[in-house]
């Protein structure tokens, strides 16, 4: 009844997302503030009768506002269903193991080993520096490999690498093997890698709407490199699904993407609540990883995350404990509204 395939998968655990209790959800890293005002004119607009028809199955209009937002061509825009998704076609389109093994951190978004597993790429997990930053060179130490990724900042620590140690990597890494670099949380204080797209036709960046775009439960994403990884992507897309964005994703997507300042103004508010938490939290003697994320990880001397975790659920609080060795100390806090951020402080100094 069931294939060999199905018995081996190992699927991806996601983050909490409570239908019945009301927390204060600090666990997945969706954007406190709604999305842009704008899309809801769209919506009243909205003629029911175009939902009969297929969308565009090359969601052209949505990836041409994405390529004029970041002044590039269309051609080297691919859009999908959330940037798991693409990541998903792209561990398909360019990582074989029969070249070498799959790099990426040892402590990363956890859905790289599954995708690894659903397509049975072996992989290689370099450990971070003793700072918790993505050690490059580690990577390039390995002789055999298929391709890299991780992403910029990484997960969950929120540590981001520079363009100036990206572009060494690059300059010494195998040109005809695909990096990947995932920039879910590039727009809370890091720069893009789009800039270094022209020089080297070996990288794909992967983007989200789902955490700057605060549009987590539209499910669109895209990828942005050479044109020849995107005509990769398409044909992986075209043999799964043609139709992977749906129209109203289409729509609403392509005006967000163009209402730069209205995403300015919320991100600029999360970042400076990140930096209340952490001025507050290191002021209560909390370790803190210095973050470029909408989210922290820390731990507190003496207790255990798993602890941590608990007692904040008890609180009405969900934050992320991953109970993995090596980081179990450790919990993922996302950065909320600042009201919220003010309950888990309270709670936080009560408790611990
Ligand atoms: C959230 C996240 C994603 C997934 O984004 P979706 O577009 O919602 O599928 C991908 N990579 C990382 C590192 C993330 O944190």
């Amino acid at each position: 009844m069931f294939s060999k395939r199905l018995k081996n998968l190992n699927p991806y655990v996601p983050g909490e997302q409570p239908q019945n209790r009301k927390y204060i959800k600090l666990n997945t890293n969706e954007n406190p503030y709604p999305p842009s005002p704008e899309i809801i004119n769209c919506l009243k607009k909205l003629n029911i009768e175009d939902l009969r028809l297929y969308p565009d199955p090359q969601s052209d209009n949505l990836r041409q506002k994405i390529a004029d937002r970041h002044n590039i061509d269309k051609s080297m825009v691919f859009a999908g269903n959330g940037s798991d998704e693409i990541l998903s076609f792209s561990f398909y389109a360019f990582f074989d193991s029969a070249f070498g093994n799959l790099l990426f951190p040892q402590f990363t978004y956890s859905f790289y080993s599954v995708y690894c597993s659903f397509y049975e790429i072996e992989y290689l997990q370099i450990p971070l520096n003793y700072d918790f930053s993505v050690d490059l060179s580690g990577f390039l130490e390995e002789e055999h490999s298929c391709g890299v990724i991780f992403p910029n900042p990484n997960a969950p620590t929120g540590i981001l690498l520079s363009i100036e140690e990206l572009t060494d990597f690059f300059d010494k890494y195998h040109s005809d093997k695909v990096v990947i670099i995932d920039e879910a949380y590039i727009d809370f204080g890091g720069i893009s890698a789009i800039e270094l797209i022209e020089s080297y036709k070996n990288l794909l960046i992967t983007r989200t709407f789902s955490k700057s775009m605060a549009l987590a439960g539209l499910r669109l994403g895209y990828a942005i490199g050479n044109k020849k990884l995107i005509d990769a992507l398409f044909a992986v897309k075209d043999s799964f699904n043609s139709y992977p964005s749906d129209i109203l994703a289409q729509k609403i997507g392509a005006i967000a993407i163009s209402d730069e300042r209205y995403y300015k103004e919320i991100t600029e508010k999360i970042i400076s609540s990140r930096k209340y938490l952490v001025d507050e939290l290191v002021e209560l003697g909390w370790t803190v990883v210095p973050s470029k994320a909408n989210f922290i990880f820390v731990a507190k001397k003496g207790v255990a995350g798993k602890d941590i975790y608990l007692k904040l659920k008890d609180n009405g609080i969900l934050v992320r404990h991953f109970d993995i060795d090596g980081i179990k100390d450790y919990v993922r806090i996302t950065i909320g509204k600042k009201d919220e951020l003010d309950i888990l402080l309270n709670k936080i100094s009560k408790y611990f």
